[in-house]
């Protein structure tokens, strides 16, 4: 049986992997992009690895947020936040800054 981080090293690599290939397919408008970010979601969340605060992707969807590409990216500076919207399910994800 092989140790605990080294199994650990491999799922975020993997994950890693994974993200990489649908920001790839989000570019290039290819339908895997959100099945790539559900796949990595899985392994995440089964070995239970904190997320990637540079990654990003809509919750409802799981498709990567790439602005211009696939979100648009709204100010709310008297709310102090960050808004980010779908631009394929509407969905929005706001971040305190
Ligand atoms: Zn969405």
């Amino acid at each position: 049986m092989a140790p605990k981080a080294f199994i650990i090293e491999t799922a975020k690599r993997r994950i890693e992997t994974l993200m990489r290939l649908s920001v790839d397919a989000a570019l290039h408008g290819s339908k895997y992009s959100s099945r790539y970010v559900e796949l990595a979601e899985q392994i995440r969340k089964h070995y239970r690895i904190k997320k990637d605060k540079r990654f990003l992707f809509c919750k409802a969807c799981l498709m990567p947020l790439l602005p211009g590409k696939t979100c648009t990216v709204k100010i709310a500076s008297s709310k102090s936040f960050i808004i980010y919207k779908c631009s394929k399910c509407g969905h929005e994800l706001k971040l305190h800054y």
